[in-house]
């Protein structure tokens, strides 16, 4: 079973803190679609268990594009109940729009809220308010769709740990089945990291990680990875499968895959993409590389990795193999039973203890 991606690189404005692959300029639009799929076509697909439309944003161009991309996906094995989702920003949804996304089989949105505030959705360059997000939510219910995210972000500069609970109470409010908090990081190349920014330290950056966690509990929300929280069967399918190293394909501009143990990175070059150039960077991993994938991916999940799941997939013991890790960081990590995890501890210096497994 495959997961498959699609990236649609445009924006109606440049976030001031973005360094994803996107851009205001639409003057390309039908060639990006013609190539996107022309790229779609020439793929051969086993049988799909999740589709993830994102970009960019994707609710930002007319719907018809997205309905010709649904069409040229049809040709796959598509599983009856496959999650396919679609990335939205607030102040592009209208109800047609997503009439229409219904009505081309995508059954789960994933909207780009970032915070309540609109004082510091402006000074993110967001180009909604709250309002805008609370109409488009409506809209979102009113089309029917039940399968919701709602993407926030913290340790935001200027953010106090108030705003972030009142950020949260009030998402919590409407009930979302799925919400993702990640906290700000300043990429070099963005805005951001040429200006003055008053932002949360470390400790502050903690302590809203850490009342996110509580207060999403209380909410009902079960974590299930560092940054993701859902209701009851509602985690999200597509992302677990990047998680559990699963394969995925990447259509369009600057899309990674990983297939038959290679991952492949598309051009990001627009005017390559839409002459028909589509991978520039193709790796194949080793056995090594493998493991330490299946580690340090897995370990992002709460559940953990699988020491049976590994013995079945690289023929190794995983106690004896990263053992010495293990011993390192034993106040950060939880053996049970089959599963090797992170404990809160261990969540707080991931990344760290991550590196162990390179
Ligand atoms: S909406 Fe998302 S992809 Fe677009 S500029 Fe903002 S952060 Fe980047």
């Amino acid at each position: 079973m495959t997961s498959l991606y699609i990236h649609i690189p445009f924006c109606r404005r440049k976030c001031l803190y973005c360094d994803f692959l996107s851009f205001s300029d639409t003057k390309y639009i039908n060639e990006y679609f013609d190539a996107l799929i022309k790229e779609i076509n020439a793929f051969d697909c086993k049988k799909v268990r999740s589709i993830f439309i994102g970009g960019g944003t994707p609710s930002y161009i007319d719907s018809k594009y997205i309905g010709k991309i649904m069409e040229a996906l049809s040709r796959y094995n598509i599983e009856k109940n496959a999650e396919i989702t679609i990335e939205a920003n607030p102040g592009t949804l209208t109800l047609q729009k997503l009439k229409a996304y219904k009505s081309y089989g995508i059954n789960r949105i994933s909207i780009g809220l970032q915070a309540w505030q609109n004082e510091l959705l402006k000074a993110l360059g967001r180009i909604h308010t709250r309002e805008s997000f609370i109409e488009n939510y409506e809209n979102v219910l009113k089309a029917g769709f039940e399968n919701i995210n709602i993407d926030l972000m913290f340790s935001l500069p200027e953010q106090s740990i108030d705003m972030w609970l009142e950020t949260l109470e009030n998402v919590t409010a409407l009930n979302p089945a799925h919400i993702s908090a990640y906290s700000l990081i300043v990429e070099e190349n963005t805005p951001f990291y040429d200006m003055e920014l008053a932002l949360p330290d470390d400790e502050t950056d903690r302590k809203m990680y850490h009342s996110a966690i509580e207060l999403l509990k209380a909410k009902g929300y079960m974590q299930y990875e560092i940054s993701n929280f859902a209701k009851e069967g509602f985690h999200s399918v597509h992302n677990c499968a990047y998680w559990q190293r699963k394969e995925y394909k990447g259509f369009g501009l600057g899309a990674a895959s990983l297939m038959d143990n290679c991952r492949t990175k598309n051009t990001e070059s627009i005017s390559d993409y839409i002459k028909g150039v589509t991978i520039a960077e193709s790796e194949g991993l080793t056995k090594a590389d493998c493991m330490a994938e299946y580690m340090f991916l897995g370990m992002r999940m709460k559940k953990g990795v699988s020491i049976s799941g590994f013995k079945r997939e690289f023929g190794e013991d995983m106690l004896e193999k990263y053992g010495k890790a293990f011993e390192k960081f034993k106040d950060f990590i939880e053996i049970s039973g089959d599963f090797v995890r992170l404990n809160e501890k261990g969540i707080d210096i991931s990344n760290m203890i991550f590196c162990e497994f390179i």
